[in-house]
């Protein structure tokens, strides 16, 4: 069997065990420590946002966002259909009801036109959206600019799911950075891990001081254990913060490694018909956390995502379908869905290829040469 290559591996800078081994030094084996208000204070000077919240998961920060924005049982909260299932899960932890909106073709993100049908609807329908979660998917920007005009003509506070997108930015300015706040995963597949882990981020102090409550089980000041609302367990370890502060230092060259990763893609698998790649928007910087492909059947010889899928998996080399919309899933089929089934054919045709920032050229080579010997 030849070497595997992973989809999207972790990727170590060097400083992270130095960092972990501080925090056993010092005992601050606790979610909470010099580590977590480190990687804090360096996460809001990287995205340019004045407060952030270190937390266990993205999708924790997802929930305790839509908590703060008093989303609650029969409240209805506009999602982008097209993402992993952690951006809606939290819409259902709080007994809402999510509303799931399609794609648009240049960024494969959150169509304005869709969005400002769906809000229109429900408000005729007698209920005003809660929130709106775009998603900056693979780490491409959605059209944030239409889609916060929307937002603030109807009033609805936005959470970015930037989870997939630490180190893209919009003319300069951090996905995550845009919306009332924005959500970031350190999962062991995302650009940077700190083996599992989230942040809350947003200008409003007022946010993340109540998020750091709520994610330490909402104790009141008292010297005994008092409380007035209902907590959670959410906050972020200061050892895995400490693996993020040596992660942060090399996020850069991260980035870097992950479009240098798109480049050579797109490449060597230009001349073929067919196959398609997302470019970037004029403005739009993508992190490229993965590289995508469409496969168009028609153009590509009667070849399909699943002929280019299974002769990877047959040389050992992990690659993926494009997230499967929500509304197509079978837990959330019963919701509200607006769209023009755009995300449905990318899911049908897409494809994830190896990106990991310490793949080697050699190992980029190997997927070029199977996928072009379909061909
Ligand atoms: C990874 C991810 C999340 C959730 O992050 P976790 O840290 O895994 O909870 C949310 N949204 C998207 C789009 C993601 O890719």
């Amino acid at each position: 069997m030849k070497e595997k290559i992973w989809l999207s591996s972790p990727h170590m800078g060097g400083n992270e065990q130095l960092y972990v081994q501080q925090a056993f030094d010092t005992n601050w084996i606790a979610p909470l420590g010099p580590h977590v208000d480190g990687f804090e204070k360096d996460l809001a000077m990287f995205t340019g946002t004045k407060h952030v919240a270190a937390l266990s998961s993205g999708t924790s920060a997802i929930h305790l966002a839509l908590i703060m924005l008093g989303v609650q049982a029969g409240d209805e909260v506009i999602c982008q259909s097209f993402t992993f299932s952690a951006s809606a899960n939290p819409i259902v932890y709080q007994g809402a009801i999510p509303v799931f909106v399609d794609s648009e073709k240049d960024s494969w993100n959150m169509s304005p036109e869709h969005l400002r049908t769906a809000i229109t609807d429900r408000i005729q329908k007698g209920k005003k959206p809660k929130a709106i979660i775009p998603v900056h998917l693979y780490g491409m920007p959605c059209k944030m600019e239409a889609l916060m005009a929307i937002a603030n003509e109807f009033e609805i506070p936005v959470i970015e799911d930037a989870a997939e997108a630490l180190g893209s930015t919009i003319n300069g300015k951090a996905c995550g950075t845009f919306g009332e706040m924005g959500v970031l995963s350190f999962n062991g597949n995302k650009i940077i891990t700190t083996s599992g882990g989230g942040a809350l981020i947003a200008d409003k102090e007022m946010y993340i001081s109540k998020a750091r409550f709520l994610a330490t089980q909402a104790r009141d000041t008292a010297p005994h254990y008092q409380h007035s609302s209902i907590g959670y367990n959410y906050r972020m370890s200061n050892v895995c913060a400490a693996i993020g502060r040596g992660q942060l230092e090399v996020l850069p060259q991260r980035v870097e490694q992950r479009r240098a990763n798109y480049f050579f893609y797109v490449d060597a698998l230009k001349d073929i018909r067919g196959i398609d790649f997302l470019p970037e928007q004029e403005g739009y910087f993508s992190n490229r956390w993965l590289t995508t492909i469409t496969v168009d059947p028609l153009l590509a010889g009667g070849k399909t995502r699943e002929d280019i899928r299974l002769a990877l998996d047959a040389e050992n080399i992990e690659s993926r379908p494009l997230w499967k919309p929500m509304h197509l899933q079978p837990v959330f089929k019963a919701y509200p869905f607006f769209g023009d089934g755009t995300s449905g054919v990318l899911f049908e045709n897409g494809l994830c290829l190896p990106s990991g920032s310490n793949l080697a050229e050699r190992d980029l080579v190997r997927v070029i040469d199977k996928i072009r010997s379909l061909f």
